[in-house]
């Protein structure tokens, strides 16, 4: 496998899916693949290449397959849209119908280029405190609400599937802990801003979880309360049994001694004790809510588990790895997942993604 290093270029990158992590071999270094934002949106401004790359990361092994019903028997079509502009699409002989690189991803029914998308999600994974639809509208010149939509979707590709089984294990120590994300008050109505800022984790906040595994990852869930079936349902979940574990005094995580090595340090007393503290979560929650007092426009609690999702992933691929690589491990999320405007919004009308001038309307969310 090829060293990760900043200075190596590389265009095709094989993913092989490896049982318990997913390894970039980087490969045919010919082509100078991006490594700054800047490269990106030049590279991904020429949509031959932005689509090889996007087919590559697709379909590692080089075999195009039909979305919709699994042939890989299909040839390339060179069409024109109306304006006149070059489209990549396949046609399947074995359903007789036309795909492109969207279809059976995210980006499916998008009428943003592959370009737009790409630069997009490039600056999601690679800014450390994410991205605000204030600075994709800006930088793409479409709406914010067409960014809003855009992020929304991205962040779904980012979501942790667990490929890796439960964590921990023997010589493994792992944090739990829990913490209070609520709306941001700033910009919001002074009516609501006195509802919300009123209280500490008050109805109005949301509580989230976070696993860690020390040297490790990182797995998070919103929970619906902090009671001791929801937070033990969700460490003996993805914890091995017998791990070490360590956690804060909260009550709800009092019988997990049965189980685990639990050892408990009381922030009442003390915050570290020796190897027994939570500062690694406590880490993580802190970039959470500056990830999210950057978004400008206040998190619903029903969106809130998308940007847990975004930071997770940054969070769990911040070492050892390049921005274009980062990208390209993303990339490679995007297959079988969808999300609609009305299934995201409870909305039917999808925002049009038209270029726009510098006035904007507000946003509903
Ligand atoms: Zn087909």
């Amino acid at each position: 496998m090829a060293e990760a290093s900043g200075s190596l270029t590389w265009a095709n990158i094989y993913l092989t899916h490896a049982k318990e992590c997913r390894i970039l071999l980087l490969m045919e270094p010919k082509l100078k693949a991006p490594k700054t934002l800047q490269e990106a949106i030049v590279y991904f401004s020429d949509l031959d290449r932005a689509h090889d790359y996007a087919a590559k990361l697709r379909w590692p092994n080089g075999k195009v397959t039909c979305p919709r019903c699994g042939s890989d028997k299909n040839y390339a079509i060179r069409a024109k849209t109306k304006k006149g502009e070059p489209r990549r699409l396949w046609l399947c002989r074995g359903c007789d119908r036309q795909f492109t690189i969207k279809v059976g991803t995210i980006f499916e029914d998008s009428a943003l280029g592959i370009d737009k998308w790409m630069t997009a999600f490039w600056m999601l994974v690679n800014c450390k405190n994410g991205i605000s639809s204030m600075e994709i509208h800006r930088a793409l010149g479409i709406t914010q609400k067409s960014a809003w939509f855009m992020l929304q979707r991205l962040r779904l590709a980012l979501q942790d599937d667990f490929f890796g089984g439960k964590m921990g294990g023997p010589g493994r120590e792992i944090e739990v802990d829990e913490s209070f994300i609520g709306g941001k008050a700033r910009n919001m109505h002074l009516s609501e801003r006195k509802r919300r800022i009123t209280g500490t984790g008050g109805t109005d906040k949301t509580a989230v979880m976070g696993i860690l595994e020390r040297g490790g990852k990182i797995r998070t869930s919103v929970v619906p309360t902090r009671r001791k079936k929801v937070l033990q349902d969700e460490v003996r979940k993805h914890v091995t049994g017998g791990t070490a574990l360590y956690s804060d005094a909260l009550l709800s995580y009092e019988g997990l001694a049965t189980d685990y090595a639990h050892k408990v340090v009381d922030h009442a007393v003390q915050y570290v004790d020796g190897r027994v503290h939570t500062n690694g979560l406590e880490n993580f929650w802190s970039l959470l809510k500056r990830g999210i007092s950057g978004t400008y426009v206040s998190v619903e609690p029903f969106h809130l588990f998308r940007y847990l999702d975004e930071q997770t992933f940054r969070y769990n691929n911040r070492r050892d790895i390049n921005d274009g690589q980062r990208f390209a491990l993303a990339m490679t999320q995007v297959s079988g997942k969808r999300l609609t405007y009305s299934e995201l919004t409870g909305k039917n009308e999808s925002p049009r993604h038209e270029a726009t001038g510098t006035r904007e309307a507000a946003i509903p969310f």
